[in-house]
């Protein structure tokens, strides 16, 4: 039985065709891009044809507009870091309670450390921006604005256009966290106000290590990383020649695949959190119903834990993940349905489905027929749950 990989907003497998155009920068084309001769030369052009690709998949308006790192965590730091760096006068930042640790643990430690003002802007119950909260926290003192594209948990999309707008009312610098969204939903950066955009390879069938922060012409900067003069200023280090190639192949193809198969994988999706609804009870798609990744399901199965279902799963050869961002098994529900109000005794259930363009009819079909056992005899197993429904102890206030 092949095993069915859904964890695809965890990591993409690389692309085959990334790999193959990879590899002659590991052996004859070895050169640093840097280098005043033909060894460096080819490499330097093939940096900036990398470069080329993904301004397209922006729709930037400038390919110099497109700095490589090492990949979303970094992007994310740089950003913030730049915009507080860039605004000596300002001392906030506005965020939201649902973004990736790489913005999340950033902006605590600023303001413990730093004493950095921090503005986390709640999400309402489907993982909807409080859009007067938002409002409310602008004001001439905050430095920049970071907002993710999309939910890495939920799948769930902050109208960010419309939220950089606002952002520029009052002076300040908007990022946004793109990582889920690149290759996923269409992006047109030169029709909006938003100033820097971080994304990731490895999110988008591309290598692990590499990625790249996305400043918009004229924008005022500083480097996170000093040293040479690469990327013009703005990160020194010899480039991953290897990596970039690698992203902007993956950024040609992730072009090529959102105008032909984002339908597709839509239609899966559906099919899945469908199919889910009905074989079970007592459970619920979270995130906006609305406006959510095309390819994201988390599914909150009431009355058990997920783990429990992961474990299980992965006996059945399917790999998904638990919106619970659980490392060592502490039993902290996800912050990200907490934030949006889940209640525990289903947010400790949430299971992430993340389908990918190389996901199959059939192997949604093989977690349908999966799920509804385990399901049962989990719950079977539950003490919260009794001859097919929930105990009176399920909502007992001591639990939660
Ligand atoms: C994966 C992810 C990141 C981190 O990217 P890395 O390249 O793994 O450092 C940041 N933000 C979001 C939303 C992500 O999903």
């Amino acid at each position: 039985m092949q095993p069915i990989y859904l964890d695809n907003n965890a990591t993409t497998r690389t692309d085959p065709r990334v790999v193959e155009a990879m590899l002659p920068y590991f052996t004859e084309q070895f050169g640093n891009a840097s280098s005043m001769h033909a060894f460096g030369a080819d490499v330097g052009a093939a940096v900036g044809a990398a470069r080329h690709s993904l301004q397209a998949l922006l729709g930037a308006e400038f390919d110099h507009e497109v700095v490589f790192t090492s990949g979303g965590t970094e992007s994310d730091n740089t950003a913030i870091l730049a915009g507080l760096r860039v605004m000596p006068d300002r001392n906030e930042v506005v965020t939201s309670t649902v973004e990736h640790p790489a913005v999340l643990s950033l902006c605590d430690w600023l303001e413990r450390n730093e004493g950095v003002v921090v503005h986390r802007i709640p999400v309402d119950s489907q993982g909807r921006l409080d859009i007067d909260a938002y409002r409310a926290a602008l004001s001439d003192r905050v430095a920049v604005v970071s907002l993710m594209w999309a939910n890495n948990e939920t799948g769930t999309i902050f109208p960010v256009e419309g939220l950089a707008d606002l952002a520029k009312e009052v002076g300040a610098l908007f990022h946004t966290d793109a990582v889920q969204a690149v290759g996923k939903v269409a992006i047109n950066l030169k029709d909006t106000a938003i100033d820097m955009l971080s994304l990731s390879g490895h999110k988008l069938h591309g290598p692990k290590g590499i990625g790249a922060l996305y400043v918009r012409r004229g924008t005022r900067f500083r480097s996170l990383v000093r040293g040479g003069h690469q990327e013009r200023g703005r990160r020194a280090g010899t480039e991953n020649v290897p990596g970039i190639v690698g992203l902007g192949r993956a950024a040609e193809l992730a072009a090529a695949y959102m105008a032909d198969e984002t339908t597709r994988v839509r239609d899966l999706r559906d099919r899945l959190e469908q199919g889910l609804l009905q074989r079970i009870g007592n459970c619920f798609v979270t995130g906006d119903p609305l406006d959510r990744l095309p390819n994201t399901a988390n599914v909150a199965f009431e009355y058990i834990e997920g783990e429990a279902i992961l474990l299980l799963l992965n006996k059945a050869g399917i790999a998904a993940s638990s919106g619970s961002a659980c490392t060592s098994g502490s039993l902290e529900p996800s912050h990200v349905l907490r934030a949006m109000d889940v209640p525990f005794t289903a947010a400790h259930g949430a299971i992430r489905f993340s389908l990918s363009r190389e996901t199959t009819a059939p192997e949604i079909d093989r977690v349908l027929e999966e799920m509804p056992p385990i399901i049962a005899r989990l719950r079977e197993l539950s003490p919260f749950w009794t001859d097919g429904t929930p105990t009176a102890d399920a909502f007992n206030p001591a639990y939660a």
